[in-house]
């Protein structure tokens, strides 16, 4: 408990802090999302890596807590070429086949520790069922609420593990409201990726991996599919992190991917605006279903974060998103159709060295038609 005692929520936008333990799961003031002030043990100690456990936990001194009780032995995922200067992370063999495993142990841990009578997610889908396993791992009632039309494979998966599902009529929007409507019932621990920023020193283990992997280098360029950007951001916060404990010299670039169908921070990003532009949300239906997020809660963050690593924002197309899912299925991996976006967007590029994520199982989705 000590560990989540010394821990505080903060709001970027305003300065209101809250404490960890008070369940309460955004700004009171703004309604933002929060961001995390921790006491971390670091600096990592590189030296000290090769004996540690085989699990993202080995980067146990940057990491908001320590000690698992819930853990499915997350992390430390292969990193394999695809061309001379791309290479691909396959975060689709991570427990419950996404990369969302990394920050939904973080979620499940605290709440663990937190005991709450209840506790309730939202997600297109892999959040969901990577929350509702680490639920059942940790032994906490949990009930996930997902859009109508979410993959028959993803739904199934959130029942087995014994979490209760809601399937809520209408686009992502409608059921991000749902699940805060039920959020704010007493007794409740909110586990949002998007709002719940724990999730994110989850998902930053993907790039301390990589860094370890790369014998303490980072590449010129990492890429990520982005609709909440909860790998992009956890990738920023440990591309600062890994720079001010003096283990990289440079900022890779973040080049963040969206569908063409559903891409605000796209737009935003290159009108040089700081936020969301003031236009209505489409929700233009896209096989990348994972990032189809018309209204990111985090926008700014985002916007910001591929900025100061001088970065930039791609989008793709559907007939790019099913050319590129049978070109890595041709080339032996197997991926749902969120999780190529990447690899659509910058496999052809020789003149950088560049990692993409491949970041869900295709058994999830099928091929597209
Ligand atoms: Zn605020």
């Amino acid at each position: 408990m000590l560990a989540v005692m010394a821990s505080t929520y903060h709001c970027p936008q305003d300065g209101t802090r809250a404490d960890v333990t008070s369940l309460t799961w955004c700004c009171p003031v703004c309604r933002g999302p929060w961001d995390l002030d921790f006491e971390s043990a670091g600096p990592l100690r590189p030296g000290e890596l090769p004996g540690r456990v085989n699990s993202l936990w080995r980067y146990e001194e940057v990491l908001p807590l320590s000690s698992p009780a819930t853990t499915l032995g997350e992390g430390r995922t292969p990193l394999v070429p695809l061309t001379g200067t791309v290479s691909a992370k396959l975060d689709f063999l991570m427990p419950t086949l996404s990369f969302k495993d990394r920050g939904a142990v973080m979620l499940a841990e605290l709440a663990r520790r937190l005991a709450p009578e209840r506790v309730v997610a939202d997600s297109s889908g892999n959040a969901g069922t990577a929350v509702a396993a680490y639920c059942a791992r940790a032994a906490l009632p949990c009930t996930v609420y997902v859009p109508e039309g979410t993959s028959a494979k993803k739904t199934e998966q959130i029942r087995a593990h014994g979490a209760r599902l809601e399937v809520v009529p209408g686009n992502r929007e409608a059921t991000a409201r749902a699940a805060r409507t039920a959020a704010g019932a007493p007794g409740t621990f909110y586990a949002s990726h998007v709002f719940n920023p724990y999730f994110l020193h989850g998902t930053k283990t993907y790039v301390y991996e990589l860094w370890e992997d790369l014998g303490g280098r980072l590449p010129d360029v990492i890429a990520v599919p982005v609709g909440n950007g909860t790998l992009l951001l956890g990738a920023a916060l440990a591309t600062a992190e890994l720079l001010a404990q003096g283990l990289i010299d440079t900022r890779p670039a973040l080049v963040a991917v969206q569908a063409e169908a559903v891409s605000p921070l796209a737009a935003a990003f290159h009108a040089g605006a700081e936020d969301l532009l003031d236009v209505p949300a489409t929700a233009t239906p896209t096989l990348a279903e994972g990032i189809a997020i018309p209204s990111p809660p985090r926008a700014r963050a985002i916007l910001a974060a591929v900025r100061e690593s001088g970065g930039t924002f791609l989008t793709v197309t559907e007939d790019q998103i099913r050319a590129a899912q049978l070109d890595l299925a041709a080339r032996g991996f197997y991926v749902e159709t969120t999780g190529v976006a990447c690899w659509a967007a910058v496999g052809g590029w020789t003149d950088r060295s560049v990692v993409v994520p491949l970041c869900g199982a295709g058994l999830k989705t099928g091929l597209a038609a």
